[in-house]
């Protein structure tokens, strides 16, 4: 079975990331020069004692998803464990450029397999890491039956979808599903899977973390994963969202435990924060209220595409190979180099019979499909 992120690889690969913003290149909190700069990714301050580490598939897969750390007088907090613990590293190697101050915790803002396979630098050096209560389980239940696994026959279900296509969207769906898989697969078979060992229970967030001089608050949002926290630094309106936020991109991941609903309700909230709030999102460039609203406008037509088939009562495997992607969104400069043909995941169909908009979103997320 396909889990959320694989398809944000497979399509992430493809895509040129811009530079930042011009939105954001006058703001003053947000250091032109990096911090340090390693082409897979880059770490920048962002605001006073918050950074950001923006990654960039396209040089390499070290840590493939964004993250950061924030640095308080008394101590500091890590965001993400990244695809392998190279990346985790990198990232402390970073904050010690700028502080020695003592490591409080890490934060993996949710299970998916490019955030949570590097955890094990965290492991070895000692640092608590903290998630969503049920993330653990999440990984194991995910990613452990894929070690040992052999290749072949994580493949072939999938290779056979591919074969009995009955058209080329199919098809192309079929293949860049495999094509995702395989991704996966080699990653999670050639990592030491290791579990945050301090569990947040979702009913007891927001949790306030002081870090001396500087608080971040942790809150649960889960409608990416099922497992999604973030960290809001509200002081500064400085918000990591995990993979709540595809900044640039569709937003490729649907889990299972995510609902389209709850997402479009919790961007809703995030463009609620105040109108200077600078976002840095799971995947993509830092972005600010302009990005929110450009995903919620891509979220807003996914909704209204499904309403419509639903309406008319074309069949859920049919619904997500019609989505179309609107001229508008095409030509975006948030769908940089993307394919114009994506497509909504067959959740917008409950029980897989007729499309519905405000349900559950099931398995496949949105994918880029062709080239
Ligand atoms: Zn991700
Ligand atoms: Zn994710």
């Amino acid at each position: 079975m396909l889990h959320a992120s694989e398809c944000s690889i497979s399509l992430a690969m493809r895509i040129l990331l811009p530079a930042l913003a011009a939105e954001l290149a006058d703001d003053p909190r947000i250091s032109q020069t990096p911090l340090v700069d390693k082409g897979f990714a880059a770490v920048r301050r962002i605001a006073n004692g918050l950074y950001a580490t923006i990654s960039d598939f396209s040089k390499g897969s070290t840590t493939v998803c964004n993250g950061g750390f924030l640095i308080g007088k008394d101590a500091a907090l890590l965001i993400e464990g990244f695809t392998t613990p190279s990346g985790a590293a990198f990232q402390m190697d970073a904050l010690r450029m700028v502080s020695q101050v003592p490591v409080k915790a890490a934060l993996d803002t949710h299970y998916h397999f490019d955030h949570s396979m590097g955890n094990s630098f965290y492991g070895v050096n000692n640092i608590p890491l903290c998630a969503h209560a049920t993330a653990a389980k999440r990984i194991v239940e995910s990613y452990s039956p894929m070690q040992g696994a052999d290749k072949e026959a994580v493949r072939a279900p999938l290779e056979k979808t591919v074969k009995e296509a009955k058209s080329d969207a199919e098809r192309a769906h079929a293949q860049s599903d495999l094509n995702a898989a395989t991704i996966v697969f080699q990653v999670v078979s050639t990592s030491v899977l290791s579990l945050p060992n301090h569990p947040l229970d979702p009913a007891k967030l927001p949790m306030s973390v002081d870090l001396g001089g500087l608080t971040a608050v942790l809150e649960s949002h889960p409608r990416h994963s099922g497992t999604d926290v973030i960290a809001r630094v509200p002081e500064q309106n400085v918000v990591y969202t995990g993979d709540l936020l595809f900044s640039g991109w569709y937003p490729v991941c649907l889990d299972e435990k995510a609902t389209l609903s709850g997402w479009r309700a919790t961007l809703k909230k995030f463009a609620s924060f105040d109108k200077d709030t600078l976002f840095v999102p799971g995947h993509g460039q830092l972005c600010g209220q302009e990005g929110i609203a450009s995903i919620r406008e891509m979220f807003d037509d996914i909704a209204g595409q499904a309403e419509k088939m639903y309406k008319a009562g074309v069949p859920a495997e049919e619904a997500q190979h019609r989505y179309v992607v609107p001229d508008k969104l095409r030509t975006s400069p948030y769908l940089p180099g993307a394919s114009p043909s994506v497509r909504p995941s067959p959740s917008c169909i409950p029980n897989g019979k007729r499309p519905s908009p405000n349900t559950s979103p099931r398995g496949r997320g949105l994918e880029n499909r062709g080239g």
